[in-house]
């Protein structure tokens, strides 16, 4: 029998663990609980908007949170702060919104139709 100590990495802001490190900073740099986080999928630094799109989750109103961004990760990360603050109670305003599907429909946004794969 073999054994072998390895390294994990963890996320700062929530504790998340990776086997390698570049994976690990990469996380960080994006991570929902990151407060100076950098959207991965909008490329925007979601500091000043952030505690507004949080407001807007715990109290359900979905239309001012896809005005302030239409960007699926960030929403993403502001319901994850919700939760965070209000618990799972956030969640019932959010019955019909899917991650995976809302951002397929935000990479269509600005396809031509042939771009669009099935
Ligand atoms: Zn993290
Ligand atoms: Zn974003």
């Amino acid at each position: 029998m073999k054994t072998k100590h390895v390294l994990r990495y963890f996320c700062d802001h929530c504790g998340r663990g990776h086997s390698k490190k570049p994976l690990c900073l990469e996380h960080e740099k994006s991570c929902a609980l990151n407060p100076d986080r950098v959207c991965k999928v909008c490329d925007t630094i979601t500091n000043h908007i952030m505690p507004l799109m949080i407001e807007d989750v715990i109290d359900g109103d979905m239309e001012k949170l896809k005005a302030l961004s239409d960007c699926p990760s960030c929403i993403m990360a502001a319901i994850k702060l919700a939760r965070k603050r209000s618990g799972d109670e956030v969640l019932r305003f959010l019955p019909d919104w899917n991650y995976k599907h809302e951002l397929r429909r935000y990479h269509r946004k600005g396809m031509s139709a042939e771009e669009i794969e099935f």
